[in-house]
């Protein structure tokens, strides 16, 4: 057992995780031994753990345990020229101050990991307007290339306008078609009355040999924004059809026609 009893500040740093080197060897030597140094370890560790230093193997920033470690050798040296034959054992103010000041920089530690998952989060804040500003922009293209496409089927000669009217014992509605063979495009604007719960309009180009190809869903009202359809060019039809079908629509027409419009000849 090593006779002299470690500096009480020794303990805090022990505690803290700062003593190291021989300093430490011969620390921890001296408390396997003592008994008494065993129990002012442990109110160490625990006012260490109030100062929330609670898990031990802490390594402190090298720049703050210098710190601490002037501190204290400059408070030893202080206290050897006083001379005092019984020291109280408990650590000094400003041992306490400079835990606190360690403790601070942990505080940052925690702080700067906070900023970080923030700064993540406003850059997933970032992509996410991105994408909406992408899908923006995608749907102002695809409006732009839609009215290109219409007015390049209403100023096209070949072009024919089909007028679609409501079937008997069908749903009030009434539509038209502007359709051009060459292009393979249909442009569709018209109202139908509100399509029942679980149910979509259909629109239907009707060949002047085989089955109905379908032209996608139109909404009930597409009076003021009109629908523009490509389908393979050179299809020649003799009518536009619009079907209530199950929602989200059928390869081939099941429902009952509610609009229908032939082309003349
Ligand atoms: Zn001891």
């Amino acid at each position: 057992m090593t006779e002299r009893h470690p500096n009480p500040e020794d303990f805090d740093l022990y505690a803290f995780g700062a003593l190291d080197g021989e300093d430490k060897v011969a620390f921890e030597a001296h408390v396997r031994s003592c008994a008494e140094c065993r129990q002012s370890l442990q109110e160490a560790r625990r006012l260490s753990s109030l100062l929330g230093l609670v898990e031990a193997p802490v390594t402190p920033p090298s720049a703050v345990k210098e710190a601490l470690m002037k501190q204290v050798r400059r408070e030893s040296a202080e206290r050897k020229k006083q001379m005092a034959p019984e020291r109280p054992r408990r650590a000094s103010w400003s041992l306490r101050f400079a835990l606190g000041f360690a403790f601070a920089a942990v505080a940052m530690g925690f702080a700067a990991s906070f900023f970080w998952k923030e700064d993540q989060w406003q850059r997933q804040e970032i992509k996410a307007l991105q994408a909406q500003i992408y899908s923006t922009q995608a749907q102002v293209n695809h409006d732009a290339a839609a009215l290109k496409t219409m007015n390049a089927v209403v100023g096209a000669a070949d072009t024919v306008q089909v007028a679609l009217v409501q079937q008997s014992s069908s749903m009030p509605g009434q539509a038209h078609v502007l359709f051009n063979a060459r292009m393979g495009v249909v442009v569709y604007s018209g109202e139908v009355a509100p399509a029942p719960a679980g149910r979509s309009y259909q629109l239907w180009l009707v060949p002047s040999a085989g089955a109905p190809v379908s032209a996608g869903l139109v909404a009930a009202d597409q009076q003021g924004q009109s629908v523009v359809v490509h389908l393979q060019p050179g299809m020649t039809a003799k009518a536009f059809a619009v079907t209530l079908e199950p929602y989200g629509g059928r390869p081939q027409p099941t429902g009952p026609k509610v609009l229908v419009g032939a082309l003349n000849g």
